[in-house]
This record gives structure tokens, sequence and C-alpha cells, in this order.
């Protein structure tokens, strides 16, 4: 088990993962940014010249992260665009073997600047299918209620999800800002969602106290949790979470570049783990962050201590709390045990 830290990362690397929480437009590689800058020559400020990109991606505070992503959204025009990025988004997930992910996606960002509804459901669903047959990439969707855009934004997002459906969709989210956004007045959304049988993943607890956790579980009826971080502040949340098996969505170094821990030595998942919760680990937007879901698992491997078996478990548990059938789940996990094993033989 002594192995360097090459060993770790080859295994992680090599490893058959899931991932819970990435959003679409935030998985923009600069191999996918230079791509729709490439469409759009002449019309974006953004290089659609790899070496330029690199340096436009090296951000130099958070605001700067604010307005990089913004121009990456103002690249999404059209149909055509949202179908390149969420392929190429999978071909950047086939490369790391992730094998099956929940996107989170922002539908009102797309309609709201003129995309058909229509069509955009279409291209997500055409990508999602060709990314299963093609890659190997099994995708569903996370429709997520951008926070800061109010409630027009969460009526829109609610009728998207419910009127048009597309096959893939999954769950219903709420991103965006936790100050200034009180996650109790987007629960008739969340009612409605739910009873249309979507699962309940509100972000809380990344910015805000524990409270917000516990109005994402009473009032949104949250099944996990994106992030959490702060949960860990109230053992009364804690013993709650862990009692009902509720998964935490955990995102390292999004919580680092964010501010949300000062150090990533202050990260509070050693304190999740030890309470027994079911902590999954994720990339949240992964070139923004200049990250992605493999340098995640390192960075959780050195904060926990962990050797192989102990990151195939991280592995297994964001299978456990995924969206996935029982059977769907029983053969990912099963893929995860074989690698252990092989590599246990062959290490
Ligand atoms: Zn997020």
């Amino acid at each position: 088990m002594a192995e360097g830290v090459q060993g770790i990362e080859a295994f992680i690397a090599g490893m058959p993962k899931a991932e819970l929480h990435v959003h679409h437009v935030g998985s923009a590689s600069p191999r996918v940014v230079a791509e729709l800058a490439a469409r759009h020559a002449g019309r974006t400020e953004v290089p659609a010249d790899p070496e330029a990109l690199a340096k436009y991606f090296t951000f130099t505070d958070f605001a700067h992260f604010i307005e990089v992503y913004l121009s990456v959204v103002d690249l999404i025009r059209d149909a055509e665009d949202v179908r390149s990025l969420t392929y190429g988004v999978a071909e950047d997930m086939a490369r790391q073997n992730i094998r099956y992910a929940e996107l989170t996606v922002t539908p009102y960002s797309s309609t709201r600047r003129g995309i058909p509804d229509v069509a955009f459901m279409e291209a997500i669903e055409d990508a999602r299918l060709a990314a299963e047959r093609e890659l190997g990439v099994v995708l569903r969707w996370c429709f997520d209620i951008p926070g800061e855009a109010g409630l027009a934004s969460a009526e829109e997002t609610a009728r998207l999800a419910l009127d048009l459906a597309p096959a893939g969709l999954v769950s219903f989210g709420l991103g965006g800002p936790e100050i200034g956004v009180p996650r109790p007045q987007f629960k008739p959304y969340f009612d409605r969602a739910r009873a249309a049988g979507l699962h309940s993943v509100p972000h809380a607890g990344e910015s805000t106290g524990p409270e917000t956790v516990w109005d994402a579980i009473r009032v949104l009826g949250a099944e996990r949790i994106g992030h959490g971080t702060q949960s860990v502040k109230d053992p009364a949340l804690v013993d709650y979470l862990g009692e009902h098996r509720i998964p935490l969505e955990v995102c390292p170094t999004s919580n680092l570049a964010t501010r949300v821990v000062e150090r990533i030595e202050d990260h509070p998942i050693r304190q999740m783990v030890d309470a027994g919760l079911l902590v999954t680990v994720n990339s949240d937007d992964p070139p923004m962050f200049g990250t992605d879901l493999n340098t995640e698992y390192a960075v959780a491997a050195k904060l926990l201590g962990l050797d192989e078996t102990g990151i195939a478990a991280l592995a297994r548990n964001a299978v456990e709390a995924s969206f996935l059938d029982q059977a769907a789940k029983r053969r990912l996990t099963g893929e995860i045990d074989a690698y252990l094993a092989g590599w246990g033989a062959t290490a």
C-alpha cells in the first residue's frame, strides 16, 4: 500500500468514477471554449487560440472568475453551441474514466438569451445519447434555478423541467449565491418538481451556515446537499445527515477558490467522514477552478490519508448517492471493485 503519489494518481485516473456535482457551462474546458470561440470569431473577445486561452483561464481573483464564466456563457448562442458544449464536456469526462455524471444544467441562462426551449432540450439530449453510445459516459440532468435571478427564473426553470422534461432529467436544483438568497422562497417550485418525481438537490451550506442546510432539508426536501461545507458547525445537523444518510456533494478545490475555506487543510471533509457522513467528491466548475475530478480525488485522498482501498470506497459513495437505479448501481460498483482487485494484483 505504501506507494508514491504517482501510484495513487495513476490509480485514481484509471478508476471508474461517478460525479454528482458538476456544472454544464462551468465544465467548459479551454479546448471546448476554443471550439466555441472559433465558431463565433469576430463576435467575441474570447481567444480561440489554445495558448491564449490558457492565459485567459488563469484567474486572478474571484471577480475575474465570474467575468470569464460570463464570457463563456456568452458563447452559448444557439442549439449547436449547446450540443458542442455538452458533448465536449462528456469527452473530457471520458478521458478521466467518469462513467456516470449528473450534470447540473441551468436552462434558464440559455432560454433567456433566446435559444428556443425545445431546441435546447433536443441539443442536450442529442449530446447525451451520443456520449453514451460513442464514449460510454452516461449523463443525467439536474436542472437548477440560478438563485440570484430570482423567482422569475425559478418559475421558468420549473416550467422547463416539468413541461419539457427531457428523458435524462432526474433532479431539480438551486445554485448561485446563498447570501441574500434565502432558500425557503423556492419551496413552491421544489414542491412541484418533487411531485413530478424529480429529486431535490439544492446547493446549501456553501457560503452560509448550517441553517441553510436545514432549510434545504426541511423546506425544499433535499435528498442530497450541494456542498454542505458548513454542516459540521452544527452537531445536530451532522447527526441528522448521518441518520438519514443524506449525502454531501463535497467540492474541495471549489471551496478553496471561492474562499469558503482559507486553506485546503482547513476543509472539513475529515470531520464529515469521521462523523460517518456519506461524503462524495466532486469538481463543481472544474476548468474554472483549475481542477478536474481526478485532482479532487487526489486532494481528498491527501486530506483523508487514504490508500487505494479508501479511494475506491469514496468512489462507491458517489454511486450509492447517485440517482441511478439499483441494477446500474450494482454494475458500476462492481466495476470499481474489479478495478481495485485488479490493481492489487498488478501493483
Ligand atoms: Zn455548484
